[in-house]
């Protein structure tokens, strides 16, 4: 029998993109002259998240998303700063680190020849691609999916079907994603009938009509759950 899949989502899933995402910002406000007190961070994570759930439902795109953020930012603290420089400038210092969440690396070793390993992200290209040259961790993988590269974004049943296509002797019923998204995730895994694992480590509420199949806290507990789904 083959190998069975294994999708993984990158963000808040493999690297703590919570952590870099901070540090990035910080630097970036700094660069431009503004003191990134806590609150100014604070709220940039709300906007940009909500900017995220936004592209998810297909209300705006993804630049709308990358320079619109910072926008939406600045006129609200009414500053006159370019977003497209900010923008430049956090995807510059983003793509330069990485932190991984916990138990990441060993689930990967632990991975290793058993599963093929894939990365579905919903991340702009260039980003990810300098996280994952800093992370080191492209060899466990048999593909990534980028889905500014894809030309569609999770959770479009499009962006899985592309992602599928992609995949040598893809096999629906052999396959998983794994990713601390419900409304990215998690959605576009039922929405093509595949199985879907929540990783949720902060243990937050579910959201009506977008059930898992299993739920984590912790990624330690993946290899015994991959072996429990395809014995
Ligand atoms: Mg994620």
């Amino acid at each position: 029998m083959t190998k069975p899949i294994i999708l993984m989502d990158l963000d808040d899933t493999i690297l703590d993109f919570h952590k870099a995402e901070k540090l990035a910002i910080s630097r970036t406000f700094r660069e431009l002259g503004v003191e990134p007190e806590e609150k100014l961070i604070r709220r940039y994570s709300e906007i940009n998240a909500m900017q995220w759930k936004r592209l998810e439902t297909g209300e705006i795109n993804r630049e709308q998303v990358l320079v619109g953020r910072f926008e939406l930012l600045f006129n609200e603290l009414g500053l006159e700063i370019s977003s497209k420089r900010a923008k430049a400038l956090y995807e510059s210092f983003l793509s330069q680190g990485h932190y991984f969440m916990p138990g990441a690396e060993e689930l990967l070793e632990s991975l290793r020849g058993r599963y093929r390993l894939f990365i579905c992200s919903n991340g702009t290209a260039v980003v990810q691609a300098g996280r994952l040259k800093s992370a080191g961790i492209s060899p466990y993988f048999e593909d990534i999916f980028i889905s500014e590269e894809i030309g569609c974004n999770k959770p479009s049943p499009e962006y899985f079907r592309r992602c599928f296509r992609r995949i040598p002797d893809f096999d629906q019923n052999r396959c998983v994603i794994i990713g601390d998204s419900l409304s990215s995730d998690i959605l576009g895994g039922i929405r093509t009938g595949i199985k879907t694992c929540w990783y949720n480590p902060r243990h937050l509420p579910g959201i009506e009509g977008i059930v898992p199949d299993y739920e984590i806290g912790e990624l330690e507990q993946v290899p015994e759950l991959l072996q429990r789904i395809f014995c």
